[in-house]
């Protein structure tokens, strides 16, 4: 996110967005030791409660006749297509709302916005329309479900959810390394979301580690703010679309190191240097760097479904028939299950299909009143 995004981002609805929670997480920590030596160092850590605030949690329902699981993309939609379907969702939206928009900047590729747009924006835009049809959205995560009869029951909070159907759009969650030394330092130079958190290395040098469209989309990012950007990726050729390729091998702020890893993270309090590996030579050097970028993949926001629900090999859930699982009533929506296209639209049409797919079904049990096909 920029300068100028970080001052005027969209308030979500007119409420505030705070960039205190994990996926989001480091950019409220990182600030500024000074103007003269402009090392990040970090203040006190949030309490993880992220995101915008609705200030109280809605109408306060916690009955409905469908639940929906995660406020992104995919999510919210299906929040707008369930509201719009009389079935007045209560959308469980997690405690940093708004699912990885929330820490993209500019969204070139979601249709209707010629000029793009700013990922906070247009999430603040579906929370709106989802809620001007009577979605009840609460901003916390789901602690435990019970999925065992109707109402299948959902705990958040220490508050209990009821509803016959449920659709699932839990999204995916940053990849980290999982070093300790990464660990340790993040917030303190390390972070995940160089559109959070570029802005605080202005005229550093930095890494990013990853070879896909995220690590180069990163690295061209970081080069608005940073003296030198160096991208570490472990193997001799990237994953990444060949257009974003180009824009980073042909940028003169970024030098890309082909089969390097990062063994650690250097420095006490912050972010000092890197020990790298060459995989192919297993040379071992360390180098100075200030700050650190993990741009490795996502992983599925599974954990309260797996007692539940079958996962692939990879973590994801399996869906059947477009939006099912193998729990009648219970619809999955988004990256979630999709490791395939993972975009905004495609997680977009994915909550239009669970909401449809969930109103049908609760037609066809004698829940929700039948329609027309063209009601929508
Ligand atoms: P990705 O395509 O899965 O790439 C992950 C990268 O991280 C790979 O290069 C992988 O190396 C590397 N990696 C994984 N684990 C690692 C580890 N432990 N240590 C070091 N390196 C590791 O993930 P992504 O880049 O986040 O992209 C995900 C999807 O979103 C893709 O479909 C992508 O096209 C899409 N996307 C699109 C855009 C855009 O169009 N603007 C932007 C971002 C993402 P290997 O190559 O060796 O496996």
């Amino acid at each position: 996110m920029t300068d100028d995004t970080r001052k005027t981002a969209p308030l979500f609805g007119g409420l505030t967005i705070d960039f205190g929670a994990d996926a989001a997480g480091d950019a409220a920590t990182l600030v500024p030791l000074s103007a003269a030596n402009p090392i990040a160092i970090v203040s006190e850590p949030l309490p993880a409660t992220g995101g915008p605030t609705t200030g109280g949690g809605g109408d306060g329902r916690t009955e409905s006749k469908v639940v929906i699981v995660g406020s992104g993309p995919a999510g919210l939609t299906a929040a707008i297509y369930a509201a719009r379907a009389n079935l007045e969702p209560i959308v469980l939206a997690g405690a940093a709302p708004g699912g990885q928009l929330m820490i993209t900047s500019d969204v070139e590729n979601y249709p209707g916005f010629p000029d793009g747009i700013q990922g906070p924006d247009l999430m603040a835009a579906f929370r709106a329309q989802a809620e001007r049809f009577g979605s009840h959205i609460v901003d916390v995560d789901v602690d435990r479900v019970d999925f065992s009869e109707r109402p299948f029951r959902l705990w958040a909070r220490g508050t209990e959810y009821r509803a016959q159907a449920v659709v699932i759009a839990t999204g995916a969650s940053a990849i980290w390394l999982g070093l300790e030394s990464e660990t340790r330092l993040r917030g303190r130079g390390v972070s995940a979301c160089a559109t959070c958190d570029g802005f605080f290395f202005r005229d550093m040098e930095v890494a990013v580690v990853g070879g896909g469209d995220s690590a180069l989309e990163e690295a061209t990012f970081l080069t608005k703010f940073a003296r030198k950007v160096h991208i570490l990726h472990r193997r001799d050729a990237f994953r990444g679309s060949k257009i974003m390729q180009a824009r980073a091998l042909e940028h003169p702020k970024i030098e890309v190191h082909f089969n390097t890893t990062v063994d650690e993270v250097l420095g006490v309090a912050r972010v000092e240097g890197l020990r790298l590996r060459d995989t192919v030579t297993d040379e071992v050097r360390e180098v100075p760097m200030e700050g650190l970028f993990i741009a490795i993949g996502h992983r599925p926001n599974t954990d309260v479904f797996n007692d539940w629900l079958d996962v692939d090999e990879k973590g994801y859930l399996v869906v059947h028939d477009q939006t099912r699982s193998k729990i009648d009533g219970v619809f999955v929506a988004g990256d979630v299950h999709d490791h395939r296209y993972r975009q905004a639209v495609t997680a977009a049409g994915d909550g239009c299909r669970a909401a449809i797919d969930a109103e049908r079904w609760l037609e066809a049990e004698g829940i929700a009143e039948a329609r027309t096909a063209t009601a929508w």
